[in-house]
This record gives C-alpha cells, structure tokens and sequence, in this order.
C-alpha cells in the first residue's frame, strides 16, 4: 500500500495536483455530476474518488426499473408528504430519465419500454378509478402525456399471478440493464478526460480560504471544490433529514418457458420484481423492519429473504418450478422527505444526496443541478 507522499512526480502532477473538482462516489450521481460538469468547463480537472473497486453503494445493485411513480406509491406519499413537493419529485424522476437518455443510447443500456403494473393483494385496499384520473390530470399537465395510467386486471391472468384482485398499468415506464449503465457512464467519464481513483475513501475534510482538504485512507488531498455524491453513505458529513436504507434481492436461475416480461411493483412499492431474459429478479421487504434495514452494512437477514421467496412461490409463479440463483444487498439514501438533497454547504463544498428508491430516475438530474451549483 502506497500513501500519496510516496507516490512519483509524474503520478503526483497528473492525478492529484491541481484537481479543480474533487467527486465523490462513482455512482449515477457522482459520474452524472462529472459529465456535466465538464461539460460545462471543458479545461477543468475533474477527478473521482470512489473508496470500492467497484461502485459500492445502489448504482450497480439496484433492480433497473426506468420508473418515476407507481399509482399506490403515489397515494402512499400524498398521504405523508405535501401535494406539491410530490408532483416536483415525480417530475424530477421523469427529467431524470430523459436527462439520462440524453447521456447514454438506449440500445446500448438494454432499455426496454415494457411498461409497468401495480399489483393490488387480495387483502388490500385498492386506488379508486377517481384517483386514477386524478393522476392521469396531473401527468397530462405536467408531463404533456395523456392515458399513462390505467387498470389493467388482464394482465393478472395472462401471466398467471394469484393472490391479486387487480393491477394498475403506467404505460410510460421500462426496464435498463444496470451493468449497461453503468459501464456506458463510465466509458462517458473516461472520454471527456475525467479521472477515476479506485479505493480512496474520504475520511473528513476541512475548508481552507483557497481549497478543500481531504483526508483520505491514502493521506491529504487537495481540491478546488468538493461535491459528495455518497447518498446513503453522507450523514456521516451532513446534519440533514437523510438515513440509510438497505435493500435486498435476489435472483433465479434460467427459467424454463418463463411466462412473463415487465416491470412490476406491489405493497405502494416495497415490493418490486421483473423479468430478465428467462430469470426473475425480485426484492422488498424493507417495510418488515425498518429498524434493522437502516444501516449502511450490506447483508441479508432470514425475516426478508423468505417474505420475497414466498411472494414469489405463493404469487408469482405459484404453478413454475424455480430455483433461487443467488441474493444481494445494495444501500439507499432516504429520508422523512422524497425529494433528492442538492445543497451547497459553504462556498466549496455541496451535496447531491437522498436519492430513495427511484435514484436511477432521479440521479442524472440531480448530476446535472450539482455540476452547476459553483
Ligand atoms: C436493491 C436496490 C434496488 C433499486 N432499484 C431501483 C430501481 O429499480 N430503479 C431506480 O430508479 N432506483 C433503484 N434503486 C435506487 C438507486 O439505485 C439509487 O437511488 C441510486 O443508484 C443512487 O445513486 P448514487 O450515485 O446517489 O449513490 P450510490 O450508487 O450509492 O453511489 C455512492 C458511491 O459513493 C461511494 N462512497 C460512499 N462513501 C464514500 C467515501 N467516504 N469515500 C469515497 N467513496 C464513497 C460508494 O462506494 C458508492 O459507490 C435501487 C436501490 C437498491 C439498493
């Protein structure tokens, strides 16, 4: 191991001396953020600290839902949060996507406009037709799309789920491949001259008149300016209305003659699973303990992995033999409040954090808002 004062002339000058911006986390937001930035100031130095060899955080384990509002979510969050501060996220997650798509080719993310289906239990209450027209008003005005909710029981029958008396259809919203995405940014990092720094964690930082500190798990860095893109992972650096929430998943092996293709979410979104190729990926369950899943350790716990395998036996494929491939976990950043966190803390250093559940909707826009916060 190499600490920063032991590194070469030529290893100082061209990845730590005279970094303008300082980004860190390499997730959508961080590498959104540096894109846009450069963009914006074409000779700046731009540099990436991510503390994983991989991104480490949701960006590479979430579940690749193109998504921007589920009808019982949508009711779930006007019945908490303010009418107007949900319809500036919903539109905030549907620029997202198109921001997104603005970066990346759709071809080359496996996107897919497959559409999505709000699944409503037996024992559940359900949304009333008035709602539905409610949100198809609101998304007309703010979205200019007509019809873009609507119920949909067939689909129940067709793909041969049980235990549901209907399900409600967003006909706007799709599926990516994660790992596309991921990679598709980073070749978009690379190409406009932005540096990424494998397994550098920042530890604190400090402001001086002229630069930022950091302190890193290598030794001191300076920069410029200093934007944090570590959603769940930034309470340790800002006071604000923002916790980790852990999510976990899981996968199936190859599934013979696999009925069904979409995205689909249930229980006002705890629970989210589609198809891909032959495999079904599924996760939720955070609403079981909330307590215990606000941490930011990855791992599984039995209480969950069995609520999702017996969804999945008991509802959605009640009648296909299936076998679990493997499971994982990946962590959110949320709070009381929907709304992303984009906030200069002094006049060096700002945020672009508390992305919840939609961050893949959300992220580039909050990259494009961050990288002209200075
Ligand atoms: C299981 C799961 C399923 C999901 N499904 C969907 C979905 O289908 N659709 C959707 O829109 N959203 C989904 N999400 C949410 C979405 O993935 C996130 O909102 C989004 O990826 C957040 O991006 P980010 O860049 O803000 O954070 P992250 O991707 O978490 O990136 C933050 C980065 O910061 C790094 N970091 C943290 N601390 C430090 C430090 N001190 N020093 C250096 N680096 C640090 C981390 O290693 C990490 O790579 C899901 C999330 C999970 C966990």
């Amino acid at each position: 191991m190499l600490f920063f004062n032991e590194l070469s002339f030529w290893e100082r000058k061209e990845y730590l001396n005279g970094i303008d911006f300082a980004i860190i986390g390499s997730g959508i937001v961080g590498m959104t953020t540096a894109i846009f930035l450069k963009k914006r100031l074409p000779s700046a130095k731009i540099t990436i600290l991510e503390r994983g060899y991989l991104p480490t955080g949701a960006s590479t384990k979430n579940a690749g839902f193109a998504c921007f509002g589920s009808p019982t979510e949508l009711f779930d969050d006007l019945q908490k949060i303010k009418e107007e501060q949900v319809w500036e996220t919903f539109l905030l997650r549907y620029k997202g996507l198109q921001t997104l798509f603005s970066l990346v080719e759709k071809e080359k993310i496996n996107y897919k406009p497959c559409a999505s289906w709000d699944l409503i239990a037996e024992n559940q209450d359900s949304v009333s037709t008035d709602f539905i027209s409610y949100l198809n008003d609101k998304t007309r005005s703010l979205i200019g799309e007509t019809s873009v909710y609507s119920e949909d029981k067939s689909i129940l029958t067709y793909f041969g789920f049980q235990g549901f008396k209907t399900a409600f259809k967003n006909r706007l919203e799709g599926s990516i491949d994660t790992g596309k995405l991921i990679t598709e940014l980073y070749k978009n990092t690379v190409e406009f001259g932005i540096q990424t720094l494998f397994g550098i964690n920042l530890e604190s930082y400090t402001e001086a008149i002229n630069e930022v500190n950091l302190n890193t798990n290598f030794g001191e860095l300076k920069c410029a300016h200093l934007l944090v893109c570590t959603n769940g992972f930034a309470n340790k650096f800002l006071q604000e209305d923002l916790q980790p929430a852990r999510a976990q998943v899981m996968i199936t092996k190859p599934i013979h003659d696999l009925k069904f293709e979409g995205t689909f979410h249930f229980d006002a979104g705890y629970y989210y699973f589609r198809n891909i190729e032959n495999r079904i990926l599924i996760g939720g369950g955070r609403n079981l303990n909330f307590e215990g899943e606000t941490t930011e350790k990855f791992g599984k716990t039995d209480q969950i992995q069995d609520s999702i395998l017996n969804l999945l036996k008991e509802n959605i494929l009640p009648t296909t033999v299936f076998e679990i491939d493997y499971s994982w976990s990946g962590i959110m950043g949320i709070g009381q409040e929907k709304s992303p966190i984009i906030k200069k803390v002094n006049n060096r250093v700002a945020f672009g954090v508390r992305m919840g559940g939609m961050g893949l909707a959300i992220g580039s826009e909050v990259g494009k808002k961050l990288a002209n916060i200075f």
